[in-house]
């Protein structure tokens, strides 16, 4: 046992902790995780504290409170985000994204959840954990919650030209925008609607994070009223993990805050049962449409949920609540689960609902399931294909190997390494603990999996009743109908406009001085100096060690002569293989079809078994088997790049020959024709997500279509998985039989040219020492099953890597209109290879021009909920980009203001870079999964000269530097420009020479 998990273990119920503070009271040792957990209270308050002890030196910290908001106005929200700015001891504007600079923490955060709010951070190094300790622990106990502070954060009315009111009135408010680009999808508005009518009386009936339509009714009196009943220790939980000593956290914890406090009676925010109805409930609901819809007479949403184990009351159904995520597996995922084939199967629909699955994050656990892209007059019958298929299952229970399958699944769960296993632990405790309920709720999987083995074996109806008691005969059951209305946020707005118009015409002349003075004041303010030197930080010099980090990787060959890569690792008992194959040289025609084959690679079934049967075995044998695209690119831009697909798997050791078994067969005989109705359904399912999809990652598209206009490889990314594949999708669904034909076709000519061994690029194994020599025979076996040669392009058909070298740079000015409320914005500038000394100047430039200057125009004073830069070292661009943004072209213009800021003479300073080191370092020292050591070697050979060569030159960069690429780089120069969002910009940005098209990439018809 390791040093931090014997400590814990030693300790016993009922000894004295941090000079008597705390008392311990329970231990509980968790073995297969190697960890020890102490649970303990804190005497004077009442706070809890859970401590898990383990040989992890990345170190978390989380501190929770209950709150249960009794209405939509987010007041738990708004809270959560000013309490980040400023508190007693540092009582400067925003310590928390100072801290963000000053610290290498591997995460650092702050969520609201339904019924909790939550601050955790974690990191490896030791000075930075206490430091973060002080910063969090003031922040949560002694926040100012400054009236100023709820403005920004929260809402507030701004004059257009803030200094003129008789400018145009506009609301305003981070939290506000945030919440409009939350609630801006079909998804995210029939959750909400599924989780109010399934809970009409508790807590969970209100949208904890706020509806941008209540969010304005929000006063700065109720925000310190919520704050002084709900962050207090005696509502608190405090979750540590890692290898830092105990004794010494909570003694600090206790100097610095809950020393200072006496117990309160906090038995008010009690959440009550939820009150059960006694007949099922159906109701209808309006949603927005999706952005981009296959089948304009199939847009309405049903689905069917139960209110199922009361977590907290059911203490003896801890059982149960397991045995029903299980069941939830068995019911949903994959092309074998039951409501695939009754519902998804059925064609009734274009996917599962938003929502589907089992919930076990509230007090009282849920399960929902339905479809979506249903026609309206088929409502009913989806709704009797889910009692259909429960009432089957009651009677026939679950088959042994499809169970069997889950539990292998299971298994695997909890001996896969996770760089992030202590927040994950963190998180899972919360939805109960708060309650009063079981903290160790997330560390019980291993043996609560056991129990259920021996509770199924013991009753061979063990299902069967399951399924009755819970689903046939539970009257809490309700059924929520989504109509798709395509003017849903047209209309919003549009109420929006008129509430402020009304209010505008309301005013006084004293309060319209008084909100250009309150906008004013909030501007000097956020222009305003803080002194950010009394927080704590780090120095680069005393905590980045200036040697990378060596994996140690073999490079050797197989025995048929291909190269091959083997990092043995400490991967606890799980192997990991990859494969990659050059497809440079595929006709170019075939380009738009290649994700399409990556991803139903494994998914159409083989020659010897259906798709079902493929889908069973690969659960119950493997991690999974997968395929994907990529492109590796030359570090010094001296050859052109080679595009290849990657075949990959994980197994349980003792199950590699399985593993290795299934891969062959699917690279060998993956069923590319004679499925058409499988294929079907994947089409159309991947069509509907896709669009649906599109207002969600505005910004992944807004910066893929700026990137595809100056560079190549971006151009190929945004072929295969941008908006024109978005496009191809949406055509293809509507062909339906045509569609499916020419997939199928194209598919099969792909795997008929690149899975053959003249493709094989290398290979690699990563595995504990012992396994990697058995894995490494068995790799070599997959190969030689492989055809000897793929076929090659015909005659003079142009190939990909033809097509790649002819690419010429045209910089876009392209705005895709999309329904959402707000929009997405980048900027691309072309810049140098990874090789090139400019290039990581140019990586620490993007860190520094983020926090020093886009943080503040773009989220403060823009009210965008997030604005920054970033440069890719190895693709060789530099992207500015807004997300979740009010503005559309004056965005694009604090882009250009911000280069011009950089390449200022003495704007950069020697602080300014030492927290882009911070800031970078933590991104490249970000602590990596055992089988991730070494995958860049891999991927794209970077090699320990070269990555050693990119961190000298980052240590080595200067203020001057950076200054310099800044003026080389991006002043003056022409960048690609693209933006995803709000249809109501077209006529200002088109005034402003932008081309407008639609999310499918068509010319925007003159109104
Ligand atoms: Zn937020």
């Amino acid at each position: 046992m390791a040093p931090a998990v014997a400590a814990i273990a030693a300790l016993k119920p009922g000894a004295k902790l941090a000079d008597g503070a705390f008392e311990v009271l329970a231990v509980n040792e968790v073995p297969e995780y190697n960890v020890a957990c102490v649970e303990l209270v804190h005497l004077k308050t009442g706070a809890r504290w859970m401590h898990c002890g383990a040989d992890d030196p990345n170190n978390v910290f989380n501190v929770a409170f209950r709150t249960t908001p009794t209405d939509d106005t987010g007041v738990a929200h708004i809270l959560e985000h000013t309490a980040l700015c400023g508190s007693d001891r540092y009582p400067i504007r925003d310590p928390f994204f100072n801290m963000l600079r000053r610290s290498l923490s591997t995460f650092m955060n702050a969520m609201t959840a339904a019924d909790f709010t939550c601050y955790p951070f974690s990191t490896m190094n030791e000075t930075d954990y206490y430091n973060l300790l002080g910063v969090y622990l003031d922040a949560a106990f002694f926040p100012k919650l400054s009236r100023e502070d709820f403005l920004q954060e929260g809402h507030r009315l701004e004059f257009k030209d803030m200094e003129d009111k008789n400018s145009q009135l506009e609301l305003k408010g981070v939290v506000f925008n945030e919440m409009k680009g939350a609630m801006g999808s079909q998804a995210a508005r029939f959750n909400r609607a599924l989780g109010a009518t399934l809970f009409p009386t508790s807590t969970y009936h209100h949208n904890s994070g706020g509806d941008p339509v209540s969010i304005p009714t929000l006063t700065h009196e109720d925000l310190t009223r919520f704050h002084a009943t709900h962050y207090h220790p005696s509502n608190a939980r405090v979750f540590t993990y890692g290898d830092l000593p105990l004794e010494r956290t909570l003694a600090k914890s206790q100097e610095l805050a809950l020393g200072k406090f006496d117990r309160i009676d906090v038995s008010a925010l009690d959440v009550a049962d939820e009150r059960r109805l006694t007949a099922p409930v159906k109701v209808e609901v309006p949603v927005p449409a999706d952005p981009v819809v296959p089948d304009p007479n199939k847009q309405s949403v049903v689905s069917v949920a139960y209110l199922m184990v009361n977590q907290i009351k059911e203490k003896e159904a801890e059982l149960e609540n397991f045995a029903l995520t299980v069941a939830s597996d068995l019911l949903l995922n994959g092309p074998q689960a039951y409501f695939h084939e009754t519902l998804l199967e059925s064609g009734l629909g274009s996917g599962f609902a938003p929502g589907t699955g089992y919930s076990s994050s509230r007090r009282e656990t849920s399960f929902a399931v339905g479809l979506k892209g249903v026609a309206e007059a088929d409502v009913t019958e989806v709704e009797a294909k889910i009692q259909g298929t429960l009432e089957r299952i009651a009677k026939e229970g679950f088959p042994k190997e499809r169970v069997d399958a889950v539990m292998h699944q299971v298994e695997l769960g909890a001996a896969k390494v996770s760089t992030n296993f202590g927040l994950g632990v963190a998180f899972g405790a919360m939805g109960t603990w708060v309650h009063g309920g079981d903290g160790m709720k997330p560390l019980k999987i291993p043996v609560l999996a056991a129990k259920l083995q021996a509770a199924i074996d013991a009753d061979s109806k063990y299902w069967q009743k399951l399924i009755q008691r819970r689903f046939l005969d539970n009257s809490h059951r309700v059924t929520v109908v989504g109509v798709a209305d395509k003017d849903y946020d047209a209309k919003l707005e549009e109420a929006e406009k008129k509430k402020v118009a009304e209010i505008e015409k309301s005013l006084t002349e004293e309060q319209k001085d008084t909100i250009v003075k309150e906008a004013v004041a909030l501007r000097a303010s956020q222009d305003g100096d803080q002194n950010a030197d009394i927080l704590p930080t780090l120095k680069v010099s005393e905590a980045v060690p200036r040697e990378i980090k060596h994996w140690n990787s073999l490079i050797t060959k197989t025995s048929g002569g291909f190269d091959l890569q083997i990092d043995a690792q400490p991967t606890n008992g799980i192997t990991f293989a990859n494969l990659l194959l050059d497809v440079s040289d595929l006709p170019d025609r075939l380009v738009p079809y290649l994700d399409l084959f990556a991803d139903f690679i494994t998914e159409l079934g083989t020659k010897t078994m259906d798709y079902k049967a493929l889908a069973q075995e690969e659960k119950l044998k493997t991690g999974g088997i997968g395929a994907g695209v990529n492109v590796q690119q030359s570090l010094d831009a001296s050859a052109p790049p080679r595009v290849y697909v990657s075949l990959s798997g994980s197994a349980l050791d003792r199950n590699v020959p399985a593993m290795f078994q299934l891969m062959a067969d699917v690279a060998t005989g993956a069923k590319w024709a004679g499925e058409d109705a499988r294929l079907g359904l994947l089409l159309s399912r991947r069509a509907a997500s896709a669009g649906a999809g599109v207002s969600q990652n505005g910004l992944s598209y807004a910066k893929g279509l700026a990137n595809a206009s100056i560079d190549p490889v971006a151009a190929l990314d945004y072929r295969t998985a941008g908006l024109p594949h978005v496009a191809l999708l949406q055509r293809l669904a509507r062909e339906k039989e045509a569609g499916v034909e020419e997939v199928s076709a194209a598919l099969a000519e792909i795997a008929a040219f690149a899975l053959a061994r003249n493709r094989v690029m290398r290979c690699r194994i990563s595995a504990k020492p012992e396994a990697c020599d058995p894995a490494v025979k068995q790799m070599e076996a997959f190969i030689d099953a492989l055809p000897l040669r793929g076929a090659d392009a015909v005659g003079d058909e142009l190939t990909l890597a033809q097509s790649l070298a002819s690419f010429a740079v045209a910089p876009s000015k392209t705005f895709v209109a999309t329904p959402t409320q707000t929009n997405y914005c980048a900027a691309s500038y072309l810049t140098v290879p990874y090789s090139h000394p400019d290039s990581a100047p140019l990586f620490l430039l993007g860190q520094a021009m983020s926090t020093s200057f886009l943080h503040r125009e773009i989220r403060e004073k823009g009210g965008a909920y997030g604005g920054g830069a970033s440069a890719a070292p190895v693709e060789g661009v530099f992207v500015l980009s807004s997300y979740r943004d009010p503005n559309t072209t004056a965005t694009v213009e604090t882009f250009e203001k911000a280069a011009t800021w950089a390449a200022k003479e003495g704007n950069l300073t020697q602080e300014i870079l030492e927290e882009a080191w911070l800031k970078a370092f933590k991104a490249i020292d970000a602590p990596l999964a055992p089988q991730s050591r070494g995958a860049s070697l891999f991927t794209n050979l970077m090699d320990d000269e070269s990555r050693q060569l990119f961190r000298d030159r980052l240590l080595d960069c200067t203020p001057g530097r950076m200054r310099e690429c800044a003026e080389k780089y991006l002043v003056g120069k022409t960048p690609a420009l693209a933006i995803v969002g709000n249809p109501a910009s077209v006529p200002d940005v088109k005034k402003a020479g932008w081309t407008c098209v639609d999310a499918e990439g068509n010319p925007l018809k003159e109104e």
